[in-house]
């Protein structure tokens, strides 16, 4: 498929991995850029989380997840996101975090933004706002390491994303955003190949209200059907990229 965001409005990125081979594939053991062995890892969603998660696991990081995002709307949305995630995270005995939904915090904090485009400014307040809660988190429970699934995802500006964990990071001394492309050397295609493996629930747009609104509006400008919510799974629908 073409480089398109969910809505249309740009293009995404990817990293097609194009010398990876699921057969030959031997995962390395990862190094965390402040050596720590422990690490508090942001989540979006189990098919972004998957691939890392495994990463992590291979790597005996220990790691738990934590799944705050109160842009997903709506509610049941938010829910079938993240029983995926703890479903996985189960599946490898790797602990998780089920933090606060606080809709209405995030509503304050994206104000005067609705009409921005994805991997705008009010992703930029979005992120900010889920990584500042992981980084509160991660000093009041010990961790001086933290990472997010959310960079995995080519409809994502890794730049933007890692600017805004920096951030959230640097407010706290000793503490470190892992910047690490989890798309590099097939991570992008192992994600696709777990998700199918685990037959996780794909969503088809960011999160928010806007997201659904904005990739609604582009389908429709493409005479193409909206998005039906809650049925498509990898693996079983053939739904993938397209
Ligand atoms: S499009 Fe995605 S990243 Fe941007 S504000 Fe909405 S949920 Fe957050």
């Amino acid at each position: 498929m073409g480089r398109r965001s969910q809505d249309g409005s740009d293009k995404g990125s990817s990293d097609t991995g194009s010398r990876y081979s699921a057969e030959n594939y031997v995962r390395p053991q990862l190094e965390t850029p402040n050596g720590s062995k422990r690490c508090l890892m942001h989540s979006c969603c189990a098919p972004c989380a998957a691939e890392v998660m495994d990463a992590l696991a291979a790597s005996k990081i220990e790691t738990t997840i934590f799944f705050y995002n109160p842009n997903i709307h709506p509610r049941d949305e938010y829910e079938i996101r993240k029983e995926e995630n703890i479903r996985y995270a189960e599946k490898l005995g790797m602990a998780f975090v089920d933090w606060d939904y606080n809709v209405r915090d995030w509503f304050d904090r994206t104000k005067g933004m609705e009409w921005e485009p994805e991997r705008g400014a009010r992703c930029t307040a979005c992120f900010d706002m889920r990584f500042e809660v992981t980084a509160d988190y991660a000093a009041e429970h010990g961790f001086d390491l933290i990472s997010s699934t959310l960079g995995i995802s080519r409809w994502k500006n890794m730049d933007q994303i890692n600017g805004c964990g920096e951030r959230a990071a640097a407010r706290y001394p000793g503490m470190s955003y892992w910047t690490f492309n989890w798309r590099k050397e097939g991570g992008a295609q192992r994600m696709i190949e777990i998700s199918k493996r685990e037959e996780f629930y794909q969503q088809e747009y960011c999160g928010c209200v806007y997201s659904l609104r904005d990739t609604n509006a582009w389908r429709e400008s493409k005479e193409r059907p909206k998005i039906k919510r809650l049925v498509k799974f990898y693996g079983r629908d053939g739904v993938l990229e397209d």
